[in-house]
């Protein structure tokens, strides 16, 4: 049985059972133990040692007061014969003195067998006492009749009676006190051993008790020592998981109740983090409009994401902004949201249907109205089938507020195909902004990123910010082509044409960086200086050729500039030419841009009597009531309209019906790029007045310019 937190439940054994849950428990048993058999070895010890004291005493008191006894008893017996042999040849006078000794002598020995009847428990002790006793009443009997044979002065009879009776009643006493001694002393001895015997059992007992304590000290301190350390070890493990973000509970390898306590707090930390850890991902990655993952979390370094997909499709709300402002944040919201859920549920069902990888497909919101889709997807066909499904969600309009809005999506795609391996979703989302960018510029639904395209971008982004420098350093030229009159062949004038010849670059065509010089601003440089050297040669030209004009390239956004008008009149003043030699070419789609505005401005520079003239004509789709609006005198046909005319018939008729317009509006009409006499021939015959192509001059510069100005001949009258 297993708990869901891997605990076992399982019924402990009966050993486990005893050992206590709580640590507490385990170190007082442990110390309560070790500290009860120390006390049990001192206990003991006292026992012994009250024993052995009291065995100490009872020798001091009793068996050595009895031996001392028993040796004076027999010291005394010894010395009542030698007293009783004195007495026997001492003169008469002197026996009273050793009457006295010989009766001191047998009283104190008369003293001591009566207190060692006292003393003596032993039954053969007392025996021998007995005989002790008879034999004392045998030389009391002896020794009185020595001393009547003494008192009769009989000493031969004295002498033999103490000889008889005196003498073997001694013996029999020293004998028998001897043999108390002994016993005695034996005794004494047989206790010693004893008490030797004991105190070595003693010794032994304290000794096993001790070392009993100390491996039961040992056994318990290593058990709790391990109940301790090893869940330590693994409470230190689990806290490290946690640093790492694995959230999974800790598993302890302990029956200690306080250490599972600490385990059990660490699982109810480790999933309180857990869950502060969800809300804060969910309030970083999420967006709160759509519930869409955001731009942080798509660009979250995670395996799921990178090296997976291979594709990223940044889709653009149009007209987002317009639609706040005129029908209000909510109603902008409401779109937003839609977007989202159609485009998530289109995902959803694309790669659940297996259209694109259904590994890791992801709809995030950016930002605004931009979404990006994260997917894998084998090819571009497939991801064009996609942005297909997508439209055809978005086909019906959302209805909000009583007004039915219609979705309109732009598209911008990234890949990596080319790549050996995946690019990241950083990159790739780079990639599909610029291709967004790109699309929108175009004015189409959708674009692919493509390396080249960002190259020949990067490029002229470096270009565009060295212009600048280009100016102050002379690094521009101005070109002049020739322009010609059909009717006569004579020159009427020339287009000014920019050349950059970079120091590093080499020559830089127009056509590379004039259109990001337009998109950055700094086209206005490039039409100031431009202006300048126009004029300036206009200038020279007059005293000869008075008739001559020069045309200069005006970008739309020069026109957006408030100050052009009042920089061309002073340039014009500034070198005092006729403001009628000077034309400005304005492309005809740029035209078509701001057209309220582009009146305005065209109106004030005919004001200041300079000619006005329409390039590119043809590409821009302007209509005829629209021009005649503005001030312009020339209609430039565009060289797409005149290369190969003359084998056209179509086109043929196009060019008649504008040259037909343009004179039906008093415009002078000049063919440009014309390359081949047919060419030529046709443009004539259609009607065409002016002519500027290959075929009459190239752009011309320095020598060569000063060559075909000096060729021109005088001024025909
Ligand atoms: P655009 O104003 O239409 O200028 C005519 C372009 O056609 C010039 O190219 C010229 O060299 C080229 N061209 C002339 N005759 C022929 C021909 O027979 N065959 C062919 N294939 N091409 C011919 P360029 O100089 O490369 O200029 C390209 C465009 O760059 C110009 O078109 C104009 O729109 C722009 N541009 C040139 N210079 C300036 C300038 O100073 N300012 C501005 N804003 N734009 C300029
Ligand atoms: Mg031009
Ligand atoms: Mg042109």
């Amino acid at each position: 049985m297993k708990r869901s937190n891997g605990e076992s439940v399982n019924p402990r054994p009966v050993g486990a059972r005893l050992w206590p849950r709580r640590l507490g428990w385990r170190l007082a048993l442990g110390f309560g133990s070790v500290v009860a058999l120390m006390l049990m070895a001192l206990a003991l010890a006292s026992l012994e040692i009250r024993s052995i004291t009291h065995l100490t005493q009872r020798f001091a008191t009793q068996d050595m007061q009895r031996l001392l006894r028993v040796q004076t008893l027999s010291l005394y017996t010894e010395g009542a014969g030698n007293a009783l042999l004195r007495l026997m040849n001492a003169p008469r006078e002197h026996r009273v003195l050793e009457y006295t000794e010989v009766d001191e002598r047998n009283r104190r020995i008369e003293g001591i067998i009566a207190s060692l009847a006292d003393l003596l428990d032993d039954p053969a002790q007392e025996s021998t006492l007995q005989r002790l006793v008879a034999a004392r009443a045998a030389y009391s009997k002896a020794f009185k009749a020595t001393v009547a044979e003494i008192e009769r002065d009989r000493p031969k009879a004295a002498m033999r009676v103490y000889t008889e009776q005196v003498q073997p009643s001694l013996e029999e006493m020293l004998i028998e006190s001897n043999t108390l001694i002994n016993r005695e002393r034996e005794r004494v001895e047989r206790q010693m051993l004893q008490a030797q015997k004991s105190f070595e059992q003693l010794a032994k007992w304290v000794a096993m008790l001790s070392l009993l304590a100390v491996m039961l000290a040992i056994v318990l301190a290593l058990r709790t020592t391990r109940s301790v350390v090893t869940p330590l070890a693994q409470l230190e493990a689990t806290a490290l998981r946690i640093a790492g973000g694995d959230y999974s509970s800790p598993v302890l390898a302990t029956s200690a109740e306080e250490v599972n306590r600490v385990g059990q707090a660490l699982t109810t930390m480790t999933t309180a983090i857990a869950a502060r850890e969800r809300d804060i991902e969910n309030l970083a990655f999420r967006d709160p409009l759509t519930g869409l993952p955001n731009r942080t979390y798509l660009l979250k370094p995670t395996a799921e994401q990178e090296g997976r997909n291979n594709c990223l499709m940044l889709i653009d709300l149009a007209r987002l902004k317009t639609i706040n402002e005129s029908l209000g944040f909510a109603t902008g919201d409401t779109l937003i949201k839609e977007v989202a859920q159609r485009a998530d549920t289109v995902v959803k069902r694309a790669a659940s249907s297996g259209l694109i990888g259904g590994h890791y497909p992801l709809v995030t919101h950016l930002a605004g109205g931009r979404f990006a889709v994260s997917f894998s997807a084998p090819d571009r066909p497939t991801v064009e089938r996609l942005r297909l499904q997508l439209e055809q969600a978005m086909a019906q309009p959302v209805l909000c507020s009583g007004y039915s809005v219609d979705l309109s999506l732009d598209y911008g795609f990234a890949d990596s195909t080319g790549q050996n391996a995946p690019r990241p979703v950083s990159t790739l989302l780079r990639n599909a902004e610029v291709a967004l960018h790109a699309a929108k510029r175009a004015a189409v639904r959708f674009a692919w990123y493509s390396e080249a395209q960002e190259a020949a971008r990067l490029s002229h982004l470096g270009l565009v910010s060295d212009l600048r420098v280009a100016v102050a350093t002379s690094q521009l030229q101005m070109w002049l082509q020739p322009k010609f009159s059909l009717s006569t062949g004579r020159a009427v004038g020339a287009e000014a044409l920019v050349r950059w010849q970079h120091p590093q670059r080499g020559f830089v065509s127009p056509a590379e960086f004039v259109p990001f010089a337009e998109q950055t601003g700094y086209i206005g440089i490039v039409t100031t200086w431009m202006l300048g050297e126009a004029l300036h040669i206009l200038a020279l030209w007059a005293p000869h050729h008075p008739e001559l004009s020069i045309s200069v390239n005006v970008s739309t956004r020069d026109l957006q500039d408030p100050k052009f008008c009042s920089r061309v009149k002073q340039l014009i003043e500034l070198h005092g030419v006729d403001p009628r030699r000077l034309r400005l070419e304005i492309v005809e789609s740029g035209l078509m841009e701001d057209p309220q505005h582009s009146v305005a401005v065209l109106h004030a520079l005919g004001q200041l009597g300079v000619q006005l003239s329409i390039d590119d004509f043809g590409t821009g789709y302007s209509s005829l009531a629209y021009l005649q609006q503005l001030p312009v005198s020339e209609l430039k046909i565009d060289r797409s309209f005149v290369g190969h005319v003359d084998v056209l018939p179509a086109t043929q008729r196009l060019v008649k019906s504008m040259i037909e317009m343009g004179h039906g509006m008093g415009l002078l009409v000049t063919a440009e790029g014309v390359e081949t006499e047919a060419e030529k021939e046709t443009v004539t015959r259609l009607g065409c007045d002016v002519m500027q192509g290959n075929l009459g001059s190239g752009p011309l510069h320095g020598k060569a310019l000063q060559a075909w100005f000096t060729g021109l001949g005088p001024v025909p009258a």
